[in-house]
């Protein structure tokens, strides 16, 4: 069975994403570890963690994605900002060792001006001060469209950072299928190719988990404005194709379309039925 969900809000608690989730046929989901936008923080509820970590089990649920704020930059140009997203992700990294064994992932950044590898030293060095060999937490790079000056665009980006990360075994990539289209990888045309290409590059035993979505735009556009399934550019035979790769097939997948709860329990429902046996 796939493992596949959808995007949830975090408001209510860890239990009720988790029956949230069950009640729209989801067995993975993804949340904002903290307010998407400003940084903002509920008081860990401890009992709310150990509650959902037990429901979960009962109900055979995959790994779940935490997703950082996406106004975090670990590479940004002004030191406070960098200080800020070190203090951010080690504090959802702490808190995340309540629910462990997951994913948490976050966008490597956006470099303005100051250049490429300038931005990946920055995102390794934060990357190195927070990932203990410890912790229970997978951390996963986003792969990202290539908006402005965003880092994670091409495979070979996030290579010279996972390149350089000492604790290999808690570091990963999430490949959003709406941000590598849109970064120009044919994943319409030219499944087979991007594969071996992510696979030459990172190597595919590198890979976490999806972020399945449809794009507005065309190939290559470097928007990121993500569309329903099937609705888009990628389009549904790309992503039953998709799906259903040897490399994804036992991945948690998890829907950020423009959906609400009723939208996403059709989609994944629908995606359900494209999974071959
Ligand atoms: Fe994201
Ligand atoms: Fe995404
Ligand atoms: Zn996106």
């Amino acid at each position: 069975m796939l493992t596949l969900g959808c995007h949830l809000s975090a408001s209510k608690g860890f239990l009720h994403m988790g029956e949230e989730a069950v009640s729209i046929g989801a067995n993975t989901f993804q949340f904002f570890t903290r307010n998407p936008r400003g940084f903002k923080v509920k008081d860990l509820d401890v009992k709310d963690c150990e509650a959902f970590v037990e429901y979960w089990k009962e109900h055979n649920g995959g790994k779940i994605i935490a997703h950082a704020p996406y106004t975090l930059n670990a590479c940004s140009a002004d030191e406070r900002t960098r200080e800020l997203a070190h203090m951010i992700m080690s504090d959802d990294l702490a808190r995340l060792e309540h629910v462990p064994g997951n994913y948490y992932n976050f966008h490597p950044g956006s470099h303005v001006k100051q250049g490429v590898e300038v931005g990946i030293d920055y995102i390794v060095k934060l990357l190195n001060e927070i990932i203990t060999p410890e912790q229970k937490t997978t951390v996963l790079l986003e792969t990202m469209a290539g908006k402005g000056s965003e880092i994670g665009r091409t495979f070979e980006e996030l290579r010279a950072i996972i390149d350089r990360v000492e604790c290999k075994e808690k570091i990963g990539v999430c490949l959003d299928t709406c941000h590598i289209f849109d970064g120009g990888y044919d994943i319409v045309n030219n499944l087979d190719g991007v594969f071996e290409e992510f696979d030459n590059v990172i190597g595919l035993d590198k890979l976490y988990a999806v972020h399945l979505n449809d794009s507005k735009n065309p190939l290559g556009n470097h928007k990121d404005r993500h569309e329903l399934i099937g609705k888009g550019n990628i389009g549904i035979d790309a992503i039953a194709a998709f799906i259903n790769y040897s490399a994804v097939r036992n991945l948690p997948i998890v829907l950020e379309t423009p959906n609400d709860l009723p939208g996403y329990k059709q989609e994944i429902a629908m995606l359900r039925t494209m999974r071959n046996a």
